[in-house]
């Protein structure tokens, strides 16, 4: 069965369920989020204070504000991966706007020791495309590349026009940790992630290979373990 086909089934499937099911869950979220509110409240009450069960009560605050924070963020990706707005068509410069979203995490980078290096075509020809859409998934991939290496490594962002048709291609490089064969079938499925609990949705690729389709792109992954991913993209130059 062709795998991307696969993929566009998934993806039509979880749009239906998501907008529904975003829906009923924030509703229970709101009201414990109000009385978790309320109990913060009370921890600044002398008597509660007093009490010898004090620090118990405020880690289970925490744990509750914590986890529904969590459960929140993920209805919010879900409503925004359902709304499947139309996308725009603007004049886009990719250099441009790869480096603008590099810039978003560039302190970040510094502080963990990590470079960007980049090899764009000097006279890429612009797209028409849509520039948000667009950089939420080179966000989405430079920001897992950075956890991927975690610590010292580089990422290398490449651009270059496509031989003989009208599409650029944009290789999103990074010297981290790599995948296993196994974890690279499952990296655009709703809800893989093998981050750390409060810190990965598993939604991040899932958005982002239903943006590029969108936007009548191409989206793959090459990688090796112990040595590290690229994310190739292919886009229309379009309108
Ligand atoms: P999340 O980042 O929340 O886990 P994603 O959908 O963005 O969700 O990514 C899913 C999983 O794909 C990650 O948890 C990680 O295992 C894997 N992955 C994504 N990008 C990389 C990368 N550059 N190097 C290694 N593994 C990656």
């Amino acid at each position: 069965l062709d795998a991307s086909l696969t993929q566009s089934s998934k993806m039509a499937a979880l749009g239906k369920l998501a907008a529904g099911v975003a829906h009923e869950v924030n509703n229970p979220l709101a009201i414990i989020m109000e009385k978790a509110g309320w109990m913060r409240d009370l921890l600044g009450e002398e008597d509660i204070k007093a009490s010898p069960n004090f620090q118990e009560f405020e880690d289970a605050v925490a744990k509750i504000e914590f986890h529904v924070r969590r459960a929140k963020d993920v209805t919010h990706r879900l409503l925004g991966f359902a709304r499947r707005m139309e996308p725009t068509q603007e004049d886009i410069d990719v250099n441009l706007l790869l480096d603008q979203t590099r810039s978003f995490l560039e302190n970040e980078a510094s502080f963990r020791g990590i470079t960007f290096l980049s090899d764009y075509q000097k006279d890429l020809p612009r797209i028409a495309s849509d520039t948000s859409q667009l950089q939420q998934v080179f966000l989405n991939i430079m920001d897992n590349a950075i956890d991927a290496i975690d610590k010292n490594g580089s990422i290398t962002v490449t651009t270059r026009a496509a031989p003989d048709v009208p599409e650029v291609e944009i290789v999103i490089a990074d010297t981290g940790k790599g995948m296993s064969k196994e974890a690279m079938a499952k990296i655009f499925d709703p809800f893989f992630t093998t981050k750390k609990v409060g810190e990965g949705t598993g939604l991040g690729l899932t958005i982002s290979y239903s943006i590029i389709k969108k936007l009548g792109g191409r989206i793959e992954v090459t990688s090796e373990e112990g040595r590290g991913t690229a994310f190739h993209i292919t886009l229309p130059v379009g309108a």
